[in-house]
């Protein structure tokens, strides 16, 4: 059985869909699909790349999204991928013995393994309000970033410090790029982060030996290049004019614009609308299931901007790729219009005050 074989029967795929896979990827990070191939040949290459995971201030919640995907496939392509010598929740060894297998590994595999941290570091008063084996974690970051091949900051809480560095932030939570100014990080934020991102970008580094492209903020192009505004599946109610006015009420039921109730969708750049979460299909993100984005990937919104403050925008025109909203109005009667009408009615003829509530309610909803 070759390494391929062994690897993908691992994964409790057939080869099709291991080739499918590595084909989406590629088509995931904006690659050719001629480039399938070789992603193939590094996701089932022997040689694993060591991977020491730190944490610091964090909820644990990037590594569950990691590890608990509701498709099997990804949790076990991660683990399979890499070769994680250090993480402080999963290793079975713990206290000294954990501490001094990290040295080791460190000392074994200095420029070669890839440094992922998780977690915002803390530099107020020296770091000491995140210790970990007796050390603050700012020095253990300080000590063990310009030694690894690649650092990778995950989730918002390493990107730019996350919910600890809301103010007034008594702890002085920050990101990893801001502790490591000289180095490149890699940041992969998001609360939790899509693992499907994580994967492209570690995919990405075994494949062609370097990283992704990134913004000014060190976010792989790829998966932060786009507003959620661009993609969003509620962009044609926001284009006719549609909104949800409050939670419950009947236009959020239709499933209308959620930017009335605070949604940031249009300053917030990522690839929820397009990747999902969950694998479970369409509608399973968070403006998908009703709720308002709440710019988690953005450090100068997520915690700091309040839930029901609307965005601003900067591009009110309709994407070019979007449904046309003009058929609608081309009938003559705007759902509006119609539910004017038939409230109208509705009190002329002295019908039920549900009624009158509820054209009141749509009327609301729509613009
Ligand atoms: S404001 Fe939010 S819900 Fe409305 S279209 Fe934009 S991203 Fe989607």
């Amino acid at each position: 059985m070759s390494d391929r074989d062994v690897t993908i029967s691992r994964l409790g795929i057939n080869r099709r869909d291991f080739m499918k896979y590595c084909t989406a990827t590629a088509t995931a990070m904006g690659l050719s699909t001629s480039v399938a191939p070789r992603i193939a040949a590094a996701i089932t290459s022997p040689n694993r790349p060591p991977v020491i995971w730190l944490h610091g201030q964090e909820c644990t919640g990037c590594t569950e999204s990691l590890l608990r995907p509701s498709h099997p496939t990804l949790d076990h392509l991660i683990l399979d991928l890499i070769s994680l010598d250090y993480h402080e929740t999963l290793s079975a060894g713990a206290g000294h013995q954990a501490e001094h297998f990290l040295q080791e590994s460190v000392k074994a595999n200095k420029g070669k393994f890839i440094l992922v941290i998780e977690g915002a570091v803390p530099v107020k008063d020296g770091g000491i309000y995140c210790q970990v084996g007796g050390k603050p974690f700012l020095d253990t970051v300080k000590e063990l970033g310009p030694q690894a091949a690649a650092v990778i900051a995950i989730g918002s809480c390493a990107s730019w410090g996350g919910i600890q560095s809301a103010p007034p932030n008594p702890t002085g939570a920050t990101g990893v790029p801001a502790v490591l100014k000289d180095i490149p990080v890699v940041t992969i934020p998001g609360c939790p982060p899509h693992p499907q991102n994580f994967l492209s970008t570690v995919i990405h580094f075994l494949t062609f030996k370097k990283l992704p492209a990134l913004d000014d903020k060190g976010r792989p192009l790829f998966a932060y290049g786009r507003l959620i505004h661009e993609n969003c599946e509620r962009r044609p109610h926001f284009d006719a004019g549609r909104f949800a006015t409050s939670f419950g009420s009947e236009g959020h039921r239709l499933g209308y614009c959620l930017f009335k109730l605070g949604c940031k969708g249009p300053i917030t750049h990522a690839n929820c609308p397009s990747i999902l979460f969950c694998e479970v299909g369409s509608g399973a993100w968070p403006v998908g299931t009703g709720h308002p984005c709440f710019g988690c990937v953005e450090e100068d919104v997520a915690f700091k901007v309040p839930l029901f403050t609307q965005a601003y925008i900067n591009n009110p025109t309709p994407a070019a790729g979007q449904p046309s909203v003009v058929q609608e109005r081309e009938s003559g009667v705007t759902t509006g219009g119609a539910a004017l009408a038939g409230a109208a009615v509705g009190i002329a003829v002295g019908a039920s005050m549900m009624a009158g509530k509820k054209a009141a309610d749509r009327q609301d909803d729509e613009e």
